[in-house]
C-alpha cells in the first residue's frame, strides 16, 4: 500500500493525537475512581465525619497539636491551646469553686443563687453556667442536628452572640425539687424563670423582690435581647 505525502502526514499527525487521546482518557477513568474511593460518605472516610462547627474531631489532631512533639522547653504558642470551657461536671453544686462555668458566672447572680439555695435546704445544682462562645457555637451546632432547621433549634439555643449564658448572666439548674422551689419564692431573691419551655433556666431581675418576675416568654426565639 502506497500514502501519498499528504496521507502519510496525516498518519503521523494522528498516532500522537490517538497516544495523547488515551492518556486522557486513561487519567480521567483514574480521576473518577479516586473520587469514587475518596468521597466522604461513600466508605473510606464515613467513620469519620467532619463535625458540624469545624473544629476537628477528637483523636484526628495535626502534629503540631499533640503535646508530645512540643519542643522541649518552648511553649506552646497561644493558638494551640484549647479553648476555656464552662462545661461541668454532673451534679456540680451551687457552691462549687474552681470551675469556669461557675467563676464566669455574674458574681450577683452566683450570691442569690447560693442565698436561695442555703434557705431551702435543698441541694442545688448547676447543669449549665457560664459558657465559650465555643460552647454555646458548639450546642448551637448540635441543636440544628437535632431540631432539623435553624428556626427549631432557635426555640432552644441562642447564638454565641446573644446567649445570656455566654455574659453569664443565666443558669440551667436542677434538680426539679429546686426548680421547683425557686419558680414558687424566687422572684424574693431576685431568681427568676424567663421561659415557658425551659423550667430549669434562670436569671437574676433586679425589680423581682418588689415587682415579681415578667410573665413567661413561651420560648427563648420571643426573647427580644435575642434578636
Ligand atoms: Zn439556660
Amino acid at each position: 500500500m502506497r500514502y501519498t505525502v499528504a496521507e502519510l502526514r496525516m498518519r503521523r499527525l494522528r498516532v500522537p493525537a490517538l497516544i495523547a487521546g488515551a492518556v486522557v482518557a486513561a487519567a480521567t477513568a483514574g480521576f473518577i475512581l479516586v473520587q469514587g474511593i475518596g468521597a466522604p460518605g461513600t466508605g473510606a472516610f464515613a467513620e469519620t465525619p467532619a463535625r458540624a462547627d469545624g473544629a476537628p474531631n477528637e483523636g484526628t489532631a495535626p502534629p503540631s497539636q499533640q503535646a508530645d512533639s512540643e519542643p522541649v522547653g518552648v511553649p506552646a504558642p497561644p493558638h494551640d491551646a484549647a479553648p476555656a470551657s464552662g462545661d461541668l461536671p454532673a451534679g456540680t453544686s451551687v457552691f462549687a469553686t474552681g470551675l469556669q462555668g461557675i467563676d464566669g458566672l455574674d458574681p450577683d447572680l452566683l450570691a442569690a443563687l447560693r442565698a436561695a439555695a442555703a434557705d431551702s435546704g435543698i441541694e442545688f445544682t448547676i447543669t449549665s453556667g457560664w459558657r465559650s462562645q465555643h460552647d454555646q457555637q458548639e450546642l448551637l451546632a448540635e441543636a440544628i442536628v437535632e431540631y432539623g432547621t435553624e428556626a427549631e433549634a432557635a426555640r432552644w439555643v441562642a447564638t454565641p452572640e446573644t446567649s445570656v449564658h455566654v455574659r453569664g448572666e443565666a443558669v440551667d439548674l436542677g434538680p426539679w425539687e429546686a426548680t421547683g422551689w425557686l419558680a414558687e419564692v424566687g422572684a424574693g431573691y431576685g431568681l427568676c424563670r424567663l421561659y415557658d419551655n425551659e423550667p430549669w433556666h434562670f436569671e437574676l431581675v433586679a425589680s423581682a423582690p418588689t415587682s415579681g418576675c415578667p410573665a413567661l416568654l413561651p420560648d427563648p426565639s420571643y426573647d427580644p435581647r435575642l434578636q
